[in-house]
């Protein structure tokens, strides 16, 4: 039977979670301060847009990442969203969306694959922050969605668990495929399709859907306007960010 967080927090191995978090049994956390207090879906994704803006113009980061401030988040965090992103080392989050220490809860996988312990992080955020956002942030040129288009075009998986990653980008990258077929037969056939550009963004949206559609904890939230998922694509040259989902 599941538990609700709140109980189960009751359990040793709860206890153990809330007090690596900095809380007590039964208390939801308090915001860190005024600037990451409670927000709408609509204010929080506002606030990583001006980041990125800020980002994209080369302004002077606004984000706080200061020794107080470090200090003020030993004992307690309150991130405004949660970002599911690529591990790729040009797509730092905190950096391109220009937020500092304990503002982002961020989970990182290389092309952005969502296994149950992924989605069960973002869950666990969710609930315990109460997160009004959750971004799932894909990318160009994702070095994860390339090897996979070309591992599963020569049927052959690469060693150890890297195959793991392939596997679960293959839907992304057959309805890619699928799409690029289809419009080939168009008439007149449609430019060349980008299909790594295209697996990225059905890799994006098949997660975002995922999430969606993951159960109890996510969809009541989606129902009451507490939350929102969305799908964004960053643009490694621009460094800017498109709604893809
Ligand atoms: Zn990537």
């Amino acid at each position: 039977m599941r538990m609700p967080l709140r109980v189960a927090r009751r359990t040793v191995l709860a206890a153990t979670v809330a007090t690596v978090l900095g809380l007590s049994a039964g208390r939801r956390v308090a915001p860190a301060s005024a600037e990451t207090a409670p927000m709408t879906p609509a204010e929080a994704f506002r606030r990583l847009l001006e980041g990125n803006n800020r980002f994209v113009a080369g302004q002077p980061p606004l984000a706080v990442r200061t020794p107080a401030r470090r200090t003020e988040l030993a004992q307690r965090q309150a991130p405004f969203a949660a970002v599911l992103t690529c591990a790729d080392s040009r797509v730092a989050p905190e950096i391109l969306f220009d937020q500092g220490l304990g503002d982002l809860y961020v989970v990182r996988t290389a092309g952005v694959v969502a296994d149950p312990v992924t989605i069960g992080s973002l869950e666990f955020a969710i609930e315990i922050f109460a997160l009004p956002l959750v971004v799932v942030l894909g990318h160009e040129r994702c070095d994860a969605v390339l090897a996979a288009i070309e591992a599963l075009q020569h049927g052959s998986l690469p060693a150890g668990q890297i195959g793991a990653v392939i596997e679960a980008l293959r839907p992304a990258v057959q309805l890619a495929r699928l799409r690029a077929q289809l419009a080939a037969l168009r008439v007149p056939p449609d430019t060349e399709p980008d299909l790594p550009e295209a697996a990225v963004r059905a890799q994006v949206a098949g997660v975002v859907e995922r999430l969606r559609r993951a159960g109890p904890v996510i969809a009541p939230r989606l129902q009451r306007d507490q939350l929102r998922v969305v799908g964004l694509r960053y643009d490694l040259e621009t460094g800017g960010v498109e709604i893809v989902a």
